[in-house]
């Protein structure tokens, strides 16, 4: 089979039922090919008015008055994530980082579990999903146990069966690699899970806004994500957490503050936590960076996660034909899964001299992809936003820089 041409491409795009949601976004710059929204998604022009009212109306005029409308924000703002993540509308809220949303939810379930001493993950988990599961099981006295993924980087049930006993606590597992993109069947680890009687605690931050996700038809129990990669919220927009309503008066929060107090403004000297999702708040919410995530959560809802799925579905197996036919022979890897249905929105591949690719690639040819040590580069379909051209363009340009007709040595600086 021959790839796609440039004009295949145009017609693609021509014939997308996203299309008219590209102007819904801030025009980036003349020229640049923006493939990099799985690290901060781009940015809606509804966030900038949001932002603007925010700060110029409710801050500037209605000065501490306003509070009586920010007060349920992080609420308000876990309604809207529910449906993309198949929950209800009282079982997530928006509050601090994924880390420390993570480390929340963690530490209360094994708490739950005083006689069961395992954290099952993987090896190629998010650093920071490793590293606060590592500090929990190090201030508890807890195993970590390692479930091995092939290069792919696919969690694999059997893998999982293994892995889960009695003994375990928790199992906890990215539904999209950060790296590969390879997305893990979250029933089947949640069945596995709860024939041994320990909690799921999913970190959804690849996957929120870029496939489906049924948190409570799958059975899960726990999950945390990022609100500033496909959901398109901003750099450092707050994560939401999710909790099973069922267990929600049964985990106890690890941090007690006084957003998460049954009765906030009475000031009582003890805590009590409340009794729903609320005892998961600690502080004062982000009220700007909240009104700015609210716009993108707003613009996903509305595009539809059907038609994002359908389309990053056939923008990332156009990448992958283009990579079979212009990359494969110059010695370009390939991590992310084949199968459309197992994996994510961004496509991951191997280069010896990636972060130089990656450098040359921004540089001299204004394509933002991004670079994961040692070898791996990542291209990433925000589906309201990304064209299949640009897409095309990007892959012309990565051929090239591959193919040496460009020089690689020139390019310097950090790929963050
Ligand atoms: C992006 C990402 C995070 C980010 O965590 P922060 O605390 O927001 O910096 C965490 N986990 C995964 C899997 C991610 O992809």
């Amino acid at each position: 089979m021959t790839a796609a041409t440039r004009a295949d491409a145009e017609d693609l795009d021509r014939n997308d039922v996203l299309a008219s949601f590209r102007e819904r976004f801030v025009a980036p710059p003349e020229g640049l090919r923006y493939l990099d929204g799985h690290s901060l998604g781009p940015l809606p022009a509804a966030a900038v008015e949001a932002v603007r009212q925010t700060v110029a109306l409710q801050w500037g005029a209605g000065l501490v008055e306003s509070w009586e409308q920010w007060v349920d924000l992080p609420q308000r703002a876990g309604m809207r994530i529910a449906p993309l993540i198949g929950a209800g509308p009282d079982e997530v809220t928006l509050a601090d980082s994924t880390s420390v949303n993570l480390y929340k939810l963690a530490a209360a379930a094994v708490e739950a579990f005083p006689n069961r001493r395992t954290i099952v993950t993987d090896a190629g988990n998010f650093p920071t999903d490793r590293y606060v599961l590592q500090g929990l099981a190090r201030r508890r006295d807890l195993q970590i146990r390692l479930v091995e993924t092939g290069v792919d980087g696919l969690i694999r049930p059997d893998g999982v069966a293994e892995a889960v006993d009695e003994d375990t606590a928790l199992v906890s597992f990215s539904l999209v690699s950060y790296r590969t993109s390879a997305l893990a069947d979250m029933s089947a680890v949640n069945d596995i899970a709860r024939r041994r009687g320990a909690l799921t605690l999913w970190d959804l931050s690849h996957a929120v806004g870029a496939v489906p996700i049924d948190l409570a038809g799958t059975g899960a129990d726990l999950a945390v994500g990022c609100t500033y990669k496909y959901l398109c919220g901003g750099p450092g927009a707050p994560a939401f957490l999710f909790v099973r309503r069922a267990l929600q008066g049964a985990l106890q929060p690890p941090v007690w503050g006084w957003f998460g107090h049954r009765d906030q403004f009475s000031f009582d000297p003890e805590f009590a936590p409340a009794p729903g999702i609320e005892r998961y708040l600690v502080g004062t919410p982000p009220i700007v960076s909240t009104a700015a995530a609210l716009a993108g959560i707003d613009l996903v809802a509305e595009a539809g996660i059907e038609a994002i799925r359908a389309k990053n579905r056939r923008v990332t197996s156009l990448m992958i034909d283009l990579y079979d036919e212009w990359l494969a022979p110059h010695g370009v890897g390939l991590t992310t899964p084949r199968a459309p249905e197992r994996r994510g929105a961004h496509v991951a591949f191997t280069h010896p001299d990636g972060l130089a690719v990656t450098r040359h690639l921004r540089r001299d040819h204004r394509v933002i992809m991004d670079f994961r040590a040692p070898t791996t580069i990542r291209a990433a379909v925000a589906a309201p936003f990304t064209t299949y051209t640009e897409v095309w363009d990007a892959m012309a340009a990565l051929r090239r820089t591959v193919a040496g007709g460009d020089d690689l040595a020139a390019a310097e600086g950090r790929v963050t």
